[in-house]
């Protein structure tokens, strides 16, 4: 019987996980010693960070998307047949369809999802960029606004947590360039004591809101949006009237990971330098799912993939352990439509991000293009 390893996610970090393991493992996969299998929920694999860009007219919605097989490794047994339950005691995987898979190794990558739901209003009165459809509506939202009251809300947890204040310094430069700004007041929320979780990141955010003229209320944790009288509420028993409303809603984990008592709200206990399942020797977690407290980003989920790669393949051929993520985190930042900084840290190094510039801001356009090659492994 070959080694299984079998992947549950075909978003960003169990593409990573699947190419480089055949990559790496290339040889014991020709002579059937190890068999790397996939369990997804759609033929399409979508780049999620260029939803940013689609509400600015940035970036065309093609541009997203591409379609999964051609992304993974030929070698992959790829099946797009969600995951209904997991029982990591028998080592079986039970899809929606009723096929059972079995493995030695599990690696789960099943991210996170936007949950506007649970804030009583938001669903009808907010719009996002977290998903396709968010997107579209923000972007014909803001090709009809003329000017009034916007509020950039953000809730936790959520993905990528320097996405509102890049929205927020996009949009100052959209309403520029359209004559719009004067008329406008932007006004950014967010539930703890600073303008972001980072402490080195909000600091250095605050003085360039301030410059803008940014307004931003801190310790607003959101309680409810009035569709009709377009007023959003914080637990902390403020109120801010809004023209527009665009909220990075929380986020929870995927359905699967709850249902199979894997993790409160969808995140799996994770160690966080092993990346085991807490409790488990064959069990991985990488990207969004895991609970480990770093930035849910696509950033993370690569590291971790890659560290992981180099684990299994090490397990496999020599049985021993290779090394430990040591939470290191990279991620451009746009602070506009036409520059951008960026913040690297790990667990020791706090981040520092640096002056903005319109080099960077071009790395990270040319990224949203190399993506491809780096969920192919080739980057
Ligand atoms: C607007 C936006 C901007 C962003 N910008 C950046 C950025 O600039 N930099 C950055 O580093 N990150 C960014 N991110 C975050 C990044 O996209 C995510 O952190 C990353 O995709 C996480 O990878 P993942 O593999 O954990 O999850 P995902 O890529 O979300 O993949 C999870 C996959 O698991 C699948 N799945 C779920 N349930 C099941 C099931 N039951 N069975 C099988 N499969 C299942 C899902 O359908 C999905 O395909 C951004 C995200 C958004 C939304």
């Amino acid at each position: 019987m070959p080694k299984s390893v079998l992947i549950v996610g075909g978003g960003l970090s169990g593409t990573i996980v699947a190419n480089g393991l055949c990559r790496q493992l290339a040889e014991e996969m020709r002579t059937g010693a190890v068999a790397v299998t996939m369990i997804g929920t759609s033929e399409t694999h979508m780049y999620q960070p260029g939803l940013l860009y689609i509400p600015f007219g940035r970036m065309r919605e093609q541009e997203l998307f591409r379609d999964q097989r051609r992304v993974l490794d030929r070698r992959v047994n790829f099946f797009v047949d969600p995951a209904a339950t997991i029982d990591v005691e028998t080592k079986q995987v039970t899809t929606e369809s009723g096929r059972v898979f079995t493995y030695d190794y599990l690696v789960l990558a099943t991210g996170s999802r936007i949950m506007p739901q649970t804030i009583p209003g938001m669903t009808e009165a907010g719009h996002w960029f977290y998903d396709l459809e968010g997107a579209r509506k923000l972007r014909d939202a803001l090709n009809a606004f003329q000017g009034g009251r916007i509020v950039v809300n953000v809730n936790a947890p959520h993905k990528c947590p320097v996405a509102p204040l890049e929205v927020t310094f996009m949009l100052y430069d959209f309403l520029k360039a359209r004559g719009l700004w004067d008329k406008t007041e932007l006004t950014y929320t967010y539930p703890i004591g600073r303008l972001h979780a980072l402490e080195p990141v909000a600091h250095w955010a605050q003085p360039e809101f301030d410059r803008i003229g940014v307004k931003y209320e801190t310790f607003f944790n959101t309680e409810s949006v009035d569709p009709a009288t377009k007023v959003i509420k914080s637990m902390e028993g403020s109120e801010i009237a809004f023209d527009l409303l665009i909220t990075i809603p929380p986020h929870a984990g995927a359905p699967v990971i709850e249902a199979s008592n894997l993790g409160k709200g969808g995140w799996v206990p994770t160690n966080s330098r092993t990346l085991r399942r807490e409790g488990s020797d064959n069990v991985f977690v990488v990207g969004d799912t895991t609970n480990i407290p770093i930035s849910k980003a696509g950033s993370t989920a690569h590291f971790e993939a890659d560290v992981l790669i180099d684990n299994l393949v090490s397990l496999i051929q020599e049985g021993r352990w290779a090394r430990d993520y040591d939470g290191k985190v990279f991620c451009f930042v746009e602070t506009g439509l036409g520059a951008g900084t960026y913040v690297w840290f790990n667990y020791t190094t706090p981040p520092n991000p640096g002056p903005p510039s319109q080099m960077i801001h071009w790395f990270k356009l040319a990224y949203n293009r190399l993506y491809w090659l780096s969920a192919r492994g080739l980057l």
